[in-house]
């Protein structure tokens, strides 16, 4: 495996797990409870600490070594996890090594393991080397950079590392990105200003019993993810007001359908405010007319916020960014590192055309916040959260200890195992694509049923066998109304021996159904 295909150490490449994981005593003084008695102020001692930072590092390593022997979802029962852990709190103080070890042994083997190289659920994500490196250093830091002033290098790091994946995505020099936990909380931060831009008194007013105030209208595709809806339902705009544009035939939102929507309800008196666009839809990765729907949200003054919470990652790479056309006309942009670009979650920019928008909505700043310091940014003044995590420093490390070309050859083999994947399923007489490939997802389907409902439960069944095998999870969504299985590339750790497997895997588990039920295995044509 060479380096432009995993993490900056290939797994396994030295043979055995870290033998320091598995033994060893934190409390070189004694038993725990002793060091730190109940009552006595402040933190652990320094070295009690140290070999516990050590410890939980060669935890992690170990954990990452291994993670790909273990089955992807794990082998427990609702409630057997808790059960483990005890009712009450412990009234004295446990030696560090001990709760170390029942992580290790109780935790571990109860989490759904999305950093195993077989994972290719919903969107595959990767906690990278580095940028595990730089949540542990964000931890000891500690700094909470509501303010420039509470945090001069978050800030500015945070500035500035939004710039770089701003010139790696090839978008217009003018935007200016900062970082949220989520793409749930861009959206909703993206349509709070673009109500803002449309009715700027409903800050002051509200809008409730107000009879001069017309319904405020939000449009996106049936396939947009559902981070709009509650974005909608959390602002108070009624779901009754966010229109669900039909698609075509890839998944596509239609533009006419869309114009049609925003004369109707300009007809019927009400308001359209916004429209969201998605390039990296959740089921299938379809991309709606970008350049399209920017025309008619610049005719028709709509906030244009586009969806690039999963594939924005692939415009890194130059050769992708035709699939993006249009993306620069866009007001807000929302793109997760936490997704396809090897951060750990949580992780997620929000690029903004004129951020004044942003902090004209949510400004405001009580007297114990204010300080005297000029021309420096405070980042609190661009959403709801006050208090933030140091997010960026990870992401600095993300993208220094790959560079853009190391960033941009993961990305391109993610996608070529999409392809190769879906050349498979082409290849095969009882399996069919469902949708485009456009980047690392695929979506397929066994024919196997004679009627649409038949095969229906035939994918469900078949999707249950294969993640019950264990060195692989895939998940499902619908679409045309039918069940199809998703397999999503994405993890750093994921290579052509891991997608092969899921092939052989979903062929034979296929088969073997199949044989069972006693059900016809058609041919597609
Ligand atoms: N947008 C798209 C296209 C998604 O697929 C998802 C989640 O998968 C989201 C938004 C929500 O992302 P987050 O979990 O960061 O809120």
């Amino acid at each position: 495996m060479s380096l432009a295909d995993g993490d900056l150490r290939p797994v396994g490449a030295d043979g055995t797990p870290h033998p320091r994981g598995a033994g060893g005593d934190l409390h070189p003084r004694g038993a725990g409870g002793d060091l730190h008695p109940n009552g006595a102020a402040g933190d652990l001692p320094p070295d009690v600490l140290r070999a516990s930072f050590h410890r939980a590092a060669d935890l992690v390593a170990d954990y990452l070594e291994t993670v790909g022997s273990r089955p992807v979802l794990p082998r427990v029962a609702p409630g057997a996890f808790a059960a483990t852990i005890p009712a009450a709190p412990p009234e004295s103080a446990e030696p560090l090594d001990r709760i170390l070890a029942d992580y290790r042994t109780l935790v571990e083997p109860a989490v759904t393991h999305w950093n195993h190289p077989g994972f290719f659920a919903y969107f595959a994500i990767s906690g990278s080397g580095p940028g595990i490196a730089g949540e542990m250093l964000a931890a000891g830091l500690n700094v909470n950079a509501m303010l420039w002033r509470t945090g001069p290098a978050p800030t500015e790091l945070e500035e500035r590392v939004c710039d770089w994946l701003r010139a790696l995505m090839g978008l217009p020099e003018e935007f200016r990105g900062h970082i949220n936990d989520t793409a749930s909380i861009g959206t909703f931060l993206a349509l709070a200003a673009a109500r803002h831009r449309a009715r700027p008194d409903v800050r002051e007013l509200g809008s409730a019993g107000r009879a001069d105030l017309p319904a405020m209208v939000v449009y996106a595709s049936e396939h947009a993810h559902s981070s709009v809806d509650k974005a909608v339902l959390a602002l108070g705009l009624g779901l009754a007001n966010l229109r669900r544009i039909p698609a075509d035939a890839a998944h596509r939102l239609r533009p006419e359908a869309l114009a049609a929507a925003v004369t109707a309800d300009r007809a019927a008196g009400r308001l359209p405010v916004a429209v969201v666009a998605t390039a990296g839809t959740t089921s299938s990765t379809s991309v709606d007319p970008l350049r399209e729907v920017a025309e008619i949200a610049g005719r028709e003054r709509l906030w244009l916020h586009v969806d690039a919470a999963y594939a924005g990652s692939a415009a890194v790479c130059p050769e992708m960014r035709p699939l993006f056309a249009g993306v620069g006309s866009a007001d807000t942009i929302v793109v997760n590192p936490h997704k396809w670009l090897f951060t750990p979650v949580d992780c997620s920019v929000l690029f903004a055309r004129d951020p004044a928008g942003l902090r004209e909505a949510f400004t405001l700043v009580p007297e114990y916040l204010r300080t005297a310091d000029a021309g420096v940014t405070n980042l609190m003044d661009y959403g709801i959260q006050l208090g933030r995590r140091f997010r960026a420093l990870k992401l600095w490390m993300v993208i220094r200890a790959y560079g853009a070309e190391g960033l941009r050859s993961r990305i391109r083999t993610h996608c070529a195992l999409a392809r190769e994947f879906a050349g498979w399923i082409e290849e095969h007489p009882g399996f069919e694509l469902a949708a485009p490939v456009p980047f690392s997802v695929v979506c397929f389907r066994a024919i196997c049923g004679t009627s649409d409902e038949e095969r229906d439960r035939f994918n469900e069944r078949l999707l249950e066998a294969v993640n019950a095998a264990g060195p692989v999870f895939l998940s499902h969504t619908r679409l045309g109304g039918r069940v199809v299985l998703r397999l999503a590339i994405g993890n750093i750790r994921t290579g052509r021996a891991h997608v092969a497997g899921a092939w052989e895997i979903v062929r034979a588990r296929a088969a073997e159904l199949a044989r069972a039920g006693g059900t016809a295995w058609t041919s597609p044509a």
